[in-house]
């Protein structure tokens, strides 16, 4: 019998007639991602199979594990021999050195000319078992060990239990979204969910040297680097603020120094996802957690960009999405202490029900579209890979 890895799509399964489109898009990020194993990958609209060498199973798993538009990874086994005889043996050996109490089995023939039915080869099997193994039952709600037998044309697969994939779309079908990723908590979060769905992103990272300093930068990168092992790489896009922070502090009532400086982002972020083919802007805001994601704030900084901005995070408790964090490998690096540009300025108390009239009357007061200007012609790029752990190539 051949190892081979079983890949199930979950949600994929759902599209109709643009279910290859999706499914040539997974198969593409996958061979990317197991671009050091060989391997080979062949696909129908059910699931997809990869083999590959025994001695780099593991390893190709756990790639598997990090790449969205897999619902579930299954280790099977693939025989020629059909018969039930052989079938018997096969299970047999199979099943020799797994340690469990209860299980089921659960046949499939998709070669409907095959002379039994399904259940009648379950139940041969499961007889079988019983037989041979020592002190196990049959339990048909909630087994140890799910035995599957799938009878196709010219083979056999056998599989048991799967590992859970990470669900979502294939990344890229979805086009690409521009993040705005500070090094705190919510934005990588973000960035992950807007992943999940399918959106090849690039991130946006606005630093106000000297009040920032280089490890906030290498935080952001670091932060970078676990979201590239869902995304295959991240553009990062790096904007000096600091002009722009400085004079909006030296012009500014300081109740709205956090409304227009977002508000600036905003502009700075919309016109760098148009420039590099971005559709949305995603960000980590938080319906309510500090006074720039009131409602009225939302909307009076929303008010400068016409591109659609997502916030996957909007309705989730702050709890959840630091479970969230945790689970995907970001938190410990947002926990890290350097402050970034937003946390360096923030007034005792910003205005939480800003005006869009006064808005604009206080933008007046500085040259803000030359300065814009300014920190995006000078701005730098980063490509950042999930694996060159300290070399950022200035792809500018
Ligand atoms: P985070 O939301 O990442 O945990 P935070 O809550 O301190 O950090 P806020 O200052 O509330 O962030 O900003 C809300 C959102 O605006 C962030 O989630 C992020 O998407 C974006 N943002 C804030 N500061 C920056 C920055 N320096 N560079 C890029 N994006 C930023
Ligand atoms: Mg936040």
């Amino acid at each position: 019998m051949d190892k081979v890895i079983i890949i199930k799509y979950g949600e994929l399964s759902t599209k109709k007639d643009n279910i290859n489109f999706f499914l040539q898009q997974l198969k593409k990020n996958i061979a990317n991602s197991l671009e050091n194993y060989e391997h080979n990958i062949s696909f129908d609209r059910g699931r997809m199979f990869i083999e590959t060498s025994a001695s780099n199973l593991d390893k190709v798993i756990n790639k598997l594990k990090n790449i969205f538009g897999i619902h579930e990874i299954i280790i099977g086994y693939r025989s020629k021999r059909l018969d039930i005889a052989s079938i018997k043996e096969d299970i047999l050996e199979l099943i020799r050195d797994l340690n469990f109490k209860t299980f089921k089995v659960e046949t499939k023939r998709s070669d409907k000319s095959y002379p039994l039915k399904s259940l009648e080869v379950s139940k041969i099997i499961g007889g079988h078992i019983l037989k041979n193994k020592d002190n196990i039952s049959v339990d048909v709600h909630h087994p140890e060990v799910l035995v599957h037998i799938e009878i196709r044309k010219e083979e056999i697969l056998y599989y048991f239990n799967s590992i859970k994939g990470l669900g979502g779309y294939p990344v890229g079908t979805q086009g690409k979204g521009l993040l705005m990723l500070s090094g705190g908590i919510d934005s990588p979060v973000a960035g992950y969910l807007g992943i999940k769905r399918g959106i090849k992103i690039e991130a946006i990272y606005f630093e106000s040297p000297p009040h920032t300093s280089e490890m906030a930068k290498e935080k952001v990168i670091k932060l970078c680097q676990v979201l590239a092992k869902y995304n295959s790489n991240i553009k990062l896009h790096i904007i000096n603020f600091t002009e722009i922070q400085e004079s909006i502090l030296k012009n500014i009532n300081y109740e709205y120094l956090i409304t227009i400086m977002r508000r600036m982002m905003y502009r700075i972020s919309a016109i760098i996802a148009h420039n590099n083919k971005c559709n949305i802007i995603l960000n980590g805001e938080s319906i309510g957690q500090v006074a720039s994601q009131t409602l009225t704030s939302m909307r009076v900084i929303n008010e400068v960009v016409k591109m659609p901005v997502i916030r996957p995070v909007a309705c989730f408790d702050k709890l959840e999405i630091i479970e969230l964090a945790q689970k995907i490998g970001t938190f410990a690096i947002s926990t890290l202490p350097y402050e970034d540009c937003c946390t360096v300025f923030v007034p005792d108390h910003p205005v939480i029900n800003p005006s869009s009239k006064k808005a604009l009357e206080y933008e007046a007061l500085i040259p803000y579209e030359d300065l814009i200007h300014q920190a995006i012609k000078n701005h730098v790029v980063l490509n950042i890979t999930a694996e060159d752990n300290n070399k950022y190539q200035d792809i500018l």
